[in-house]
């Protein structure tokens, strides 16, 4: 018999493997089509925010979609200049910041590169340096600086003039010079299994950059909108980058992307970069309802809180060798490759957790989430890695 799930791998092309169809969220839960409820405790990979069906997030979708769904970029729109205002006060821009909307965040990051690109052509400088073990998309200029042979090598050649170099201050000091014209960093490498940069590099970084007239550029992506427990991971090391790109938490689950300028950047003139969607007045009214969401109601000061708890939570359970990350994205790192077999035991017992390397759980919970999730977690967790854990000694005996 044709289930459900065969349906789905063969009709959707980005995925192989059976899937779970889910059909509804509440909270900090969802629910498939066989009625079956989880835990999200990934958060369509630290995007919902304010966890699902947020009344927030349903008014101001459905009120904008009752008033102005779409215009042209031919036309700006208060719901455009509100977010982008916010954003610059958020990160602290200054007048002279701006806000480039896009739809996702490899466009916000092909919106970086394209910057780069005009900073190189004013400068005469050539490259773009990124980190090994960086995730910046899958658009063919994001893809070039994500250099993972996996992702790459099929889509080969990729973009020119890109260098790669490690996530270590001593390859920063050889690897930035006259020639770069722009570094881009993500302050915590999330698909790398949640890697904060080395302390300092940050710094570090911002000095090189500009002693050698390059910019720099941080990839928010994952880590930006309140994630860490800081409005921007750059933030908390006391740096102002020349550009950031933000998608993911942004909207809280609606398709929205930005590049934020810090600066002098005023490199794009009418004409040479646009999207149709981009800044749409539905995407961006979402996005300043979020953002005014979370900071009146004062949600950053509780993902530090109910990250320090979860990771206390976890300290000591079986196969757990330690955590590492900042507020509510956070990876465990475990004693064995078995983290698909963890995922996949704790989302029998209802639990949606990812496995970013053979060897590190990712959380990317909802803001919003109280002390009965956090127990809920654990309970779940706890029992899928014993499981896990009971079965790998099985085999080793
Ligand atoms: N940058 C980072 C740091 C990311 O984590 C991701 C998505 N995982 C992207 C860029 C790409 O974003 P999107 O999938 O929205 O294009």
């Amino acid at each position: 018999m044709t289930t459900w799930q065969d349906e789905a791998s063969r009709d959707l092309l980005n995925l192989g493997g059976r899937l779970a169809l889910l059909v509804r969220g509440e909270g900090s839960h969802v629910w498939d089509a066989d009625g079956t409820r989880y835990l999200d405790f990934l958060g369509g990979i630290a995007v919902n925010a304010l966890g699902h069906a947020h009344p927030v997030f349903v008014d101001a979708v459905s009120r904008q979609a009752a008033t102005l769904a779409h215009v042209s970029n031919y036309f700006a729109t208060p719901q455009q200049l509100e977010l982008a205002a916010r954003l610059k006060r958020l990160a602290g821009t200054g007048e002279r910041g701006h806000v480039f909307f896009a739809n996702s965040g490899s466009e916000a990051n092909e919106t970086a590169i394209k910057l780069a690109r005009l900073h190189a052509h004013k400068t005469g400088k050539r490259t773009i340096v990124s980190l090994n073990g960086a995730f910046h998309g899958r658009t063919m200029g994001s893809l070039s600086l994500t250099p993972k042979p996996l992702y790459q090598d099929p889509f080969q050649p990729l973009l020119p003039d890109v260098a790669h170099i490690d996530p270590t201050i001593e390859a920063l000091e050889a690897g930035i010079d006259d020639t770069v014209a722009a570094l881009v960093v993500e302050p915590v490498q999330g698909e790398a299994g949640v890697v904060p940069l080395p302390d300092g590099f940050l710094k570090r970084a911002r000095e090189l950059t500009t002693a050698h007239g390059a910019l720099l550029i941080v990839d928010e992506v994952q880590t930006g909108v309140g994630r860490t427990g800081e409005w921007f991971a750059f933030q908390r090391e006391g740096i102002v980058p020349d550009a950031m790109s933000l998608a993911k938490g942004i909207a809280a689950g609606f398709p929205l992307g930005a590049l934020v300028t810090f600066g002098d950047h005023d490199l794009f003139f009418p004409g040479t970069h646009n999207s149709t969607f981009g800044g749409n007045p539905l995407a961006t009214a979402v996005g300043s309802a979020v953002l005014a969401e979370i900071e009146d109601t004062g949600l950053l000061q509780n993902v530090t809180d109910r990250g320090a708890q979860l990771r206390a939570a976890v300290e000591g359970l079986p196969l757990v060798t330690g955590t590492r990350g900042a507020g509510l994205l956070i990876g465990m790192t475990l004693s064995a490759p078995v983290a698909g077999e963890v995922r996949d035991a704790a989302q029998r017992r209802g639990l949606i957790v990812n496995a970013p390397t053979a060897d590190v759980i990712r959380i990317a919970p909802a803001y919003t989430i109280g002390d009965a999730e956090v127990d809920e977690f654990t309970t779940l967790f706890s029992a899928a890695l014993s499981e896990v854990a009971a079965s790998d000694m099985k085999d080793n005996a």
